[in-house]
């Protein structure tokens, strides 16, 4: 584990992985990796589930995914899809009609699993669908439905167990003529997710093709300790050039898990744009409201489309060096701060106005 895996020009394995068009979007073939999210209202309520991806196509959503359990939520993506401008993909389980129906109504994508939709048949008739509207299929696995004669010949739930079972599903539909697909295989335990990325595109690149890889680290948890886990799963996978589109799954509002998507891309050097803004821990010197101030500074600063980083200190001892690196900054002395510009102190003020000195510069920054 750990090594940086790479293609055979030193690339990352993400620009190996195959084009695949989704909606209006593009992922693999080197493309940015997009981020998700799912939406967690009923499907069959149009209007909650398109209030909900608006919000999320606001804090920086690039693909829906919606449950479709039912008719009427197949027939609600129809109307659903006319009010969004992010592309949809219809999660099934159990039932082929409702992949069908899906996309009979507009899906981008479809998520099966095609080891619980009941059987080859069943497969095959979403496939045929599928093909004469050339929409692409994701296959995705989960550890805690692995069959039981891997569980038996791996000697339990395992990595390469996983990575087997994906593989066969996507045999599956190659055989049915059929390789417009994205591979996702998840676990709860991030180890054994991260181990199993790792083999499954060892194991791609001997494949006649290799598909691009929707990454997610599933069940991970409420926001505290879905944030953390998912931070070090995605973080591994995608630092070793693996994974085309992610998704943070937490137990909470999914627009946490675009906030923290983001996050997990940035600091890895995926994604540029947006303000970072970096804090520091306080300590006996802090003399201000440090906390509350720095919560409100990275509210405050979602909405700015600019590319820089804004610094919010305690004291002097760390504000002006950390200044110097950032465009913009607070520094707290005794109830009162100081602000900062490229490293060079503009003024002097009272505690209470340093997020609307703050703003102010952000909404004149040029
Ligand atoms: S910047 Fe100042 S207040 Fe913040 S942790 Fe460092 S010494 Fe403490």
């Amino acid at each position: 584990m750990g090594q940086i895996f790479t293609g055979e020009q030193g690339a990352p394995f993400r620009s190996l992985t195959r084009k695949v068009q989704i909606g209006d979007r593009v992922i693999g073939g080197g493309n940015p990796v997009l981020i998700q999210s799912m939406t967690n209202t009923k499907t069959e309520d149009v209007q909650a589930t398109v209030a909900q991806i608006l919000e999320l196509e606001r804090a920086g959503c690039e693909i829906i995914r919606c449950t479709v359990p039912t008719e009427d939520a197949a027939k609600a993506i129809a109307e659903i899809k006319k009010q969004i401008h992010i592309p949809l993909v219809a999660d099934i389980h159990f039932n082929y009609r409702m992949a069908i129906q899906a996309m009979e109504n507009g899906a981008d994508k479809i998520r099966i699993n095609p080891g619980n939709i009941g059987g080859m048949e069943h497969v095959k008739a979403v496939v045929d669908v599928a093909k004469e509207r050339n929409i692409p299929i994701r296959v995705g696995v989960n550890s805690g439905s692995l069959e039981k004669h891997l569980v038996e010949k791996y000697g339990g739930v395992t990595a390469a167990g996983i990575v087997e079972s994906a593989l066969d599903k996507v045999h599956m539909i190659e055989d049915m003529d059929y390789d417009n697909l994205v591979i996702s295989i998840k676990s709860s335990d991030v180890l054994m997710c991260v181990e199993a990325h790792e083999l499954l595109a060892e194991a791609l690149k001997k494949e006649k093709t290799i598909y691009p890889l929707h990454v997610g680290i599933t069940e991970s948890g409420t926001v505290a300790s879905g944030n953390i886990k998912s931070a070090i799963g995605l973080g591994m996978i995608l630092g070793q050039g693996i994974g085309d589109t992610i998704r943070v799954s937490l137990t909470g509002n999914p627009v946490e898990e675009i906030k923290s998507a983001k996050l997990i891309l940035r600091t890895l050097g995926l994604r540029k744009g947006g303000i970072e803004v970096v804090s520091c821990p306080t300590c006996g010197r802090t003399q201000i409201d440090l906390i509350g101030l720095a919560t409100r500074v990275e509210k405050l600063v979602e909405d700015y489309p600019l590319d820089i980083k804004v610094a919010v200190m305690g004291c002097v001892v760390n504000g002006p060096g950390e200044a110097k690196e950032a465009d913009l900054g607070v520094a707290g002395g005794i109830g009162e701060g100081i602000l900062f510009k490229h490293g060079e102190i503009l003024r002097k003020m009272p505690e209470g106005e340093l997020l609307g000195a703050l703003k102010d510069e952000l909404d004149h920054w040029v």
